[in-house]
């Protein structure tokens, strides 16, 4: 948008589609366990132009036991949709 001033020498750059800033958001990370989904929210670095995100390892790491913890019944999130299938 014309700022011009693109003085971060580490900005990093996707590597999807080469041309979008990364930057550090907020996003809902989607863990699929069997039929079900889980939207979890970590902070994430995101592309700018396709959305793509990356996530830390801390991010990760703790993906992977809120999909374990679920998996396990250790919790029970609310739901806050339904996906409903059409034939
Ligand atoms: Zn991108």
């Amino acid at each position: 948008m014309g700022s011009g001033i693109q003085a971060e020498e580490n900005a990093m750059k996707c590597v999807i589609c080469k041309t979008g800033e990364v930057k550090p958001a907020i996003v809902q990370a989607e863990i699929k366990v069997g039929r079900d989904r889980l939207l979890v929210t970590v902070e994430a670095e995101v592309c700018q132009e396709c959305g793509e995100p990356y996530y830390s390892a801390g991010a990760l790491r703790h993906l992977e036991r809120v999909r374990e913890d679920f998996t396990r019944n250790a919790i029970a999130p609310a739901s806050v949709g339904k996906v409903y299938q059409v034939p």
